[in-house]
């Protein structure tokens, strides 16, 4: 590419930045209920409830800021009432998270291009896929990444009782905490389906809720091209980013993070994991 050309490139992008107030609301609006009604009804990994516990405006309508530290005491997490869809932080800081992993057919692709870059990203993993996979989660802990418990087995939340919901949590923090080293401090819902119990259950259990700002949509194969420049318009400081690395074919997903990758970080933007007191 002529150097010309990736100065507008990356000028197109900053400047998508510089109005993300306006494109991050519109963004959550355009992927509120009116969008995930017209899915399929088979879950599909990634995709959000059909019959949602919550309305999605409670959270998904929420100002992109004010999510203040939480005041708890050290150790304590807060019970909350909705999922953190971004994160703060100095500068343009952007989070990466891959769902429903691992899966030796597309992560460890995904870890060699963080690796690429020196960048950490999250992986909400499924514990089921952990005890097939537990060398990858070694992986992730050697390279600084960030793993979250996205439960053992992909089940829609809300149509479990709460014990079940606990066993699906608890399970997944043991396999996390033998393969990882720690116990996690993130949870993700699966299909974005948050109930009280999760929440509650997930305040107990040391984890805070963490969904997301940007949706890539990449379980619906749109393309490379389409997952690229979902991120890259989508960018913007906080922005916690939704992909896949298992579920189905991820090889756009792996293809895309090899484009937008390098083009954010020439952007300006630093891609890393968050902390507890960055949210
Ligand atoms: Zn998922």
């Amino acid at each position: 590419m002529q150097k010309d050309q990736l100065l507008t490139r990356r000028r197109a992008l900053l400047t998508g930045a510089a109005v993300v107030g306006a494109a991050g609301v519109t963004g959550l609006l355009t992927t509120g209920p009116g969008t995930e009604a017209a899915r399929p009804t088979t879950p599909a990994a990634g995709a959000q409830a059909a019959g949602r516990p919550l309305k999605p405006s409670a959270y998904r309508l929420r100002p992109l800021t004010g999510y203040g530290p939480p005041r708890t005491p050290p150790g304590r997490t807060p019970v909350r009432s909705a999922p953190l869809l971004r994160v703060s932080g100095r500068g343009s800081t952007m989070v990466l998270t891959f769902d429903d992993g691992p899966d030796p057919r597309y992560t460890p692709d995904i870890l060699d291009t963080l690796a690429t870059y020196d960048v950490r990203a999250m992986f909400f993993v499924c514990g089921e896929m952990v005890s097939f996979n537990k060398d990858l989660l070694a992986r992730m802990s050697d390279e600084g990444h960030v793993v979250g418990n996205h439960t053992w087995s992909h089940p829609l939340l809300t149509r479990l009782t709460r014990g079940r919901i606990r066993s699906e949590m608890e399970r997944t923090c043991d396999i996390i905490e033998k393969g990882y080293g720690e116990r996690p401090q993130w949870f993700r819902a699966p299909y974005g389906a948050w109930n009280r119990a999760a929440f509650q259950l997930g305040a107990e259990l040391g984890m805070e809720p963490l969904a997301w700002t940007v949706d890539t949509l990449d379980w619906t194969s749109p393309g490379t091209r389409t997952i690229v420049d979902r991120v890259e318009n989508g960018a913007a400081p906080g922005v916690v980013v939704l992909s896949h690395d298992a579920g189905g074919d991820r090889s756009q997903s792996v293809r895309a993070l090899r484009e937008y990758l390098p083009e954010l970080l020439d952007s300006g933007y630093r891609v890393t994991v968050p902390r507890r007191h960055h949210v």
